[in-house]
């Protein structure tokens, strides 16, 4: 078996049973426009064409095992299955501003390790595969289908670090943004990294419409090597030399996730260094308060006030960098950024209705 999103592979089977190429143009229609799933009931393809494709295509490789819907609607968390039993997560968020957006997973597990983040204490179970990337948009197109929703953004800010799974992920994004395809604008797509460095300038001159998020987290080397350990391999001048080279490519502001941990990444002293760090450079800074999970309390993270939080955003405001505070969804159902850990037979509480 292989996956809908092969175009090669699907040309060869074509041939293979003397159909012409043109056919592939409405396999594409059928799934990607139409949103068909079933071989079956791809009605505008000839019986003995679609019995076929049943046989040696799949148009999902993952299946849901369970989803959860917040209490207030607003979030759904997919939990997924791998064919190898494994378990990732998605996550859609409908904004109360009618827009709704898709966190994807590009790996199982993680293997950047950072402290506060509860795919970290996984590891790298393995990379996703490009159809595995595709399948988890396949599945909440359906899902919102069902509602008349429409997906508006996509980010890559689920279980797993992009930039350790490059071919993979680019490939993904083309497809995705593929004019045959699904056409999604690739200014509406953004890709989240911990900070590898190489990677970044090369990601930049190949998608210079994707939208890029750096974790940043900390505005100094041992601050930062100290919540994650990337920061040792990559440290902060090394980063930012890359960033300062991405914006000469593409041109566009880049986000800066600063996670606030009280008394950890939220020190006084921070405020300043970060102002100084990202002055005059084209960049916008997201807070994003510290969602507990259990790994947390060992370590005693606890969220930063409201009042820190603003704090900083005030230094930052003093050397003109934009920044807004990052509104959390989807936390009674551990939905949240950096609480998607799932290992096989962990047992969720709450079953959506
Ligand atoms: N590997 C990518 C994607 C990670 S998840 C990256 O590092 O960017 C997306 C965001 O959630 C990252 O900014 C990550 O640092 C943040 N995050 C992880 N754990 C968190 C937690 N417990 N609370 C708040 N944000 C967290």
């Amino acid at each position: 078996m292989f996956s809908i999103h092969e175009d090669k592979a699907l040309l060869d089977l074509l041939a293979s049973i003397g159909e012409k190429p043109y056919r592939l143009k409405q396999i594409h229609q059928e799934f990607y426009k139409n949103l068909v799933l079933d071989f079956s009931e791809m009605t505008s393809l000839p019986a003995k064409l679609r019995e076929s494709l049943a046989s040696s295509v799949q148009t999902t490789d993952l299946t849901i095992d369970v989803t959860h819907r917040s209490e207030d609607g607003q979030t759904t968390k997919i939990l997924l299955k791998t064919h190898d039993d494994r378990r990732i997560e998605a996550v859609i968020m409908r904004h109360l501003s009618g827009r709704t957006t898709l966190c994807i997973s590009c790996q199982a597990g993680c293997p950047m390790a950072c402290s506060f983040c509860a795919t970290g204490t996984l590891g790298l179970e393995r990379n996703l595969s490009v159809g595995e990337i595709l399948d988890q948009i396949t599945i909440a197109k359906t899902l919102l289908a069902k509602e008349q929703r429409e997906l508006r953004n996509i980010v890559f800010m689920g279980m797993g670090e992009p930039l350790t799974n490059y071919d993979n992920v680019c490939e993904a994004i083309r497809i995705l943004s593929d004019q045959k395809k699904w056409d999604f604008s690739s200014r509406r797509i953004t890709v989240s990294t911990c900070g590898i460095a190489p990677k970044i300038v090369a990601f930049g001159r190949e998608f210079p419409q994707v939208s890029l998020a750096i974790s940043l987290h900390a505005p100094n080397d041992t601050a930062r090597s100290d919540v994650m350990p990337v920061n040792k391999t990559y440290p902060l001048e090394v980063l930012m030399a890359a960033l300062d080279e991405y914006v000469a490519i593409t041109n566009k502001r880049v986000f800066y996730e600063y996670i606030m941990i009280a008394g950890v990444t939220d020190r006084l002293p921070y405020a300043d260094e970060l102002a100084t760090l990202l002055a005059g450079r084209m960049a916008h800074v997201n807070f994003i308060p510290y969602n507990a999970w259990e790994g947390g309390a060992m370590r005693n993270y606890r969220p930063s006030s409201r009042v820190i939080i603003e704090r900083f955003q005030k230094k930052l405001e003093e050397k003109g960098v934009p920044s807004t505070i990052r509104h959390t969804m989807g936390d009674d159902i551990a939905a949240a950024c950096g609480q998607l850990a799932r290992k096989h037979g962990t047992e969720d509480t709450k079953k959506d209705s």
